[in-house]
């Protein structure tokens, strides 16, 4: 996660609830992006420390447990650069460019500069993330699949050129031999325009061609995949991505929940905030006076509803909404009670674990000792295979 300093409803619903239920299933890593948020806002220095303490505190607060998942800083760990550099010598120009948000957030983000070198490797940077500790799964939501996508063509690119055994790339051209002159001829270009490029639809059309030969022993098909794909030794596995439930978790306004549009319930607001937040809220622009029945599907509030209320309250705020038998304030009063309910515990830890920043900076310390000593290995293991394994 971007360090993006204190946490809101919309982080804990779409994330933290998230990560709750996987921390007991898989050993997680959880770690402040701040290398992530210098590639957009390199030129606000000043809040990537602040916010990164003020986020884990939430993460702290919300239940991410320290003693089972490890929490650390991306920029503590240096082998995430390392790696980061090494790939970027292996990866083609073009996977980069045209990953989808390269070009979707440089249109958003129009008043930065983003024509930069590091935001154009941000996808390598989340990829040597990723790969620095041979993860198996990533969550992520279906729109950041094209990002597990490219890291997977990272690994398979990687492997293949590094992880090759010995004698491999002969017996592969005997397998091609059985092919016959113009089949394999036509794989050998195709293979080539992969390696040199990383042309994928070579790939594709290479890998149907094998498929196509029925003289060639299933032995041999698995060999030439092998040769073409570069699994031969795998030196970082490629991960799988975990789609994860999209939350539904809109802001005050009815848009997306974010500081930058202020229409957010902080995990840390005190008991009144919530409630005049929540009380200021817009709802139905039909319900002018009290007298006037609504609509809730029109409203921000039934939003919250959805999220918070049970099926015999959602039944009262819809009867009551289209008869006019109840008034805004009312139907509100049951959502400030939720999401106080919900929000009182993590308020409480979070406040107690600000007062004690040392306890966090030492959870932080001791797992980016861990998260390091695992990168540590991953990245011998790649130097060794890039030949510079001193
Ligand atoms: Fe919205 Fe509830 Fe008012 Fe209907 S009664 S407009 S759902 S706040």
């Amino acid at each position: 996660m971007r360090p993006t300093g204190r946490l809101h409803l919309g982080h804990y619903h779409g994330v933290l609830k998230n990560w709750l239920t996987l921390q007991h299933e898989y050993e997680c890593f959880f770690f402040v992006a701040d290398w992530h948020a210098l590639t957009t806002h390199y030129d606000e220095p000043e809040l990537v420390n602040e916010y990164a303490l003020d986020m884990v505190i939430d993460w702290l607060a919300a239940g991410i447990n320290p003693g089972q998942s490890t929490l650390f800083v991306q920029s503590r760990v240096p082998e995430h650069a390392e790696l980061h550099l090494l790939l970027s010598m292996m990866t083609p120009l073009s996977w980069l460019e045209r990953v989808p948000s390269y070009k979707d957030q440089q249109e958003s983000l129009k008043e930065r500069d983003l024509a930069t070198y590091g935001f154009l490797g941000y996808p390598l940077l989340q990829s040597a993330d990723i790969l620095a500790y041979r993860a198996g799964q990533v969550p992520v939501g279906a729109d950041q699949e094209a990002h597990i996508e490219i890291t997977r063509e990272v690994a398979r690119r990687f492997n293949h050129i590094y992880g090759r055994e010995p004698n491999f790339e002969k017996k592969a051209e005997q397998g091609i031999a059985k092919m016959g002159r113009k089949q394999g001829n036509l794989y050998k270009k195709l293979r080539k325009s992969y390696l040199e490029t990383g042309d994928l639809d070579a790939l594709e059309t290479a890998r149907a061609l094998l498929q196509e030969q029925q003289n060639i022993t299933l032995g041999d098909q698995e060999r030439l995949l092998g040769y073409l794909e570069g699994t031969g030794r795998v030196i970082l596995p490629e991960p799988n991505a975990l789609l994860t439930p999209v939350a539904k978790m809109p802001g005050l306004d009815g848009q997306k929940m974010s500081k930058s549009l202020n229409n957010t319930i902080a995990l840390r607001d005190e008991t009144d905030v919530i409630a005049d937040k929540i009380r200021r809220m817009p709802t139905d622009p039909a319900r002018i006076r009290r007298t006037d029945p609504g609509e809730p599907d029109r409203c921000p509030v039934w939003n919250f509803h959805q999220v918070y209320s049970d099926k015999r309250t959602r039944e009262w705020v819809c009867e009551g909404c289209t008869t006019a038998g109840i008034g805004c304030l009312e139907c509100k009063a049951p959502v400030i009670d939720a999401v106080e309910a919900e929000v009182a515990p993590i308020r409480l830890r979070a406040n107690e674990l600000a007062a004690n920043p040392d306890e966090v900076s030492n959870i932080i310390a001791e797992g980016c000792e861990k998260a390091g000593d695992e990168a540590a290995e991953t990245l011998r293991d790649v130097r060794d295979a890039m030949g510079l394994g001193w």
